[in-house]
Order: structure tokens, then C-alpha cells, then sequence
């Protein structure tokens, strides 16, 4: 039975051959959770599923406004509130949006 630590899917095993000849189990280190939007919790697209320090400044960031922090959606209706709150208007006007 492998160490208590080492029980989880989320470390990825490897088969290596040793210069022994037994064929033993590595362990990868374990991948971290999705990164989220900080407002709805979705998924955030464009942005691997890796530690933030083994990536560089532009794989953890989309070239948008608060891109790697907040999904588009959201971005999307922060703006049009912030436009809508600026011109007087209760809710933004709608254009073409589903959600
Ligand atoms: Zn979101």
C-alpha cells in the first residue's frame, strides 16, 4: 500500500524500469484544481491546469481586462453595469446576451 499522501488521482503514476531490473511505481507531483472566475466559480478557459510558479507571466493570464481572474461572462456584465450605472439606466441594455 503506497503512502497515504500518494493515494489520490490526481498524482499521476508512471511505471519506471530500475537499473535493478524491477519495474517500480513514480508518483508526479500532484496537478492543483482548475483555475476559477473569482465571481462565479466557472472554469476559466485559455489557462492550463498547472501550478501558477511552473508557468510563465502569459500562460497564466488571457490578454483581457482581469483576464486569468474573472471569466468573460462576468467581465462582460461588470462592464455593462458599470456603463449602465454611469448613464442612470437600472440594467443594461441587451445585445444579443443569453444569460
Ligand atoms: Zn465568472
Amino acid at each position: 500500500m503506497p503512502r497515504r499522501m500518494l493515494r489520490t488521482r490526481s498524482r499521476k503514476r508512471v511505471s519506471v524500469r530500475t537499473p535493478g531490473g524491477r519495474v517500480v511505481t513514480h508518483y508526479k507531483e500532484e496537478k492543483p484544481g482548475y483555475p476559477r472566475c473569482a465571481i462565479c466559480g466557472d472554469k476559466l478557459r485559455g489557462i492550463p491546469r498547472e501550478k501558477p510558479r511552473k508557468l510563465s507571466r502569459t500562460e497564466v493570464r488571457v490578454s483581457r481586462l482581469y483576464g486569468g481572474n474573472v471569466c468573460h461572462r462576468c467581465l462582460r456584465y461588470g462592464l455593462e453595469m458599470g456603463v449602465a450605472r454611469e448613464w442612470g439606466l437600472e440594467t443594461p441594455p441587451i445585445y444579443g446576451r443569453t444569460s
